[in-house]
């Protein structure tokens, strides 16, 4: 790797780990501007998980609220009997007005079908999934098994839990960046990748730190948000205006 890129990295590594030590996981200071959301996330592993399953086409801060909503619609946020409710009228529930979610449809099966898999495979109990210390490659592998989650959401999620609530992973050389519109287009305009392309980011992620490359997720995805904007990036404010090589570059 040249030395410029080994700056990107430096940098980016350097702003992951302040992160990391804050326990910062979003733009806000926890997962969601709801109070009461947000305590939802931060103590039930299964409204952590249905709150990853929210977290597609609608700001991320409403992502995780969607569970505490769900939560006062239903009364309860009980996974078996989710799972056990007829699904047209999950749906139905899920889509009255305010609808749970842009993607009402499919993100209710994707909840009530996630409901259903914890039920048959872990007990009902979330924090099944990762309490054997599975390695980054198998968390990701056992996520990605729930519908509706893809490479996206099972990699924020093995960062998160790891860096946010300190579930072990046996080896976390596995672990990736999420191929997530910000971190693709922070990887490309700091030079670190040679495309947008969520596979070609994927891979120069890994080679940019290979004992853990989910480690720069969360950081390259900050700086997407809060500075590297698909159009008029703020570059003077940018974490990265010091190392980043292409500055100015679209
Ligand atoms: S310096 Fe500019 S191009 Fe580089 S990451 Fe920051 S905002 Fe994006």
């Amino acid at each position: 790797m040249a030395r410029g890129e080994e700056r990107v990295v430096e940098e980016l590594l350097k702003f992951a780990r302040e992160l990391e030590a804050r326990r910062v996981s979003q733009e806000t200071a926890g997962f969601t501007d709801v109070r009461e959301a947000n305590e939802l996330i931060e103590n039930d592993a299964n409204a952590f998980l249905l709150g990853a399953v929210f977290t597609q086409g609608i700001p991320a801060e409403r992502a995780w609220a969607g569970p505490y909503l769900l939560r006062l619609r239903l009364g309860h946020l009980d996974v078996a009997r989710i799972g056990a409710m007829d699904a047209e009228a999950f749906a139905a529930l899920f889509a009255r007005p305010p609808a749970l979610h842009r993607f009402k449809r499919h993100m209710a099966r994707y909840v009530q079908s996630a409901a259903r898999r914890l039920g048959t495979h872990y007990e009902g109990d979330a924090r099944r999934i990762w309490a054997d210390k599975p390695t980054a490659r198998e968390l990701q592998d056992r996520l990605t098994a729930f519908e509706g989650v893809g490479q996206k959401k099972a990699a924020m999620m093995t960062e998160i839990l790891g860096r946010h609530f300190g579930v072990e992973l046996r080896e976390p050389s596995g672990s990736d960046v999420a191929g997530d519109v910000h971190v693709c287009r922070v990887m490309y305009r700091t030079g670190l990748s040679p495309t947008t392309n969520p596979g070609d980011v994927i891979e120069a992620a890994r080679r940019a730190y290979p004992p853990r490359p989910g480690l720069l997720d969360l950081a390259c995805w900050l700086i997407g948000r809060r500075w590297c904007h698909a159009s008029r990036p703020d570059h003077g404010a940018c974490r990265l205006r010091s190392v980043c090589l292409r500055v100015g570059a679209e």
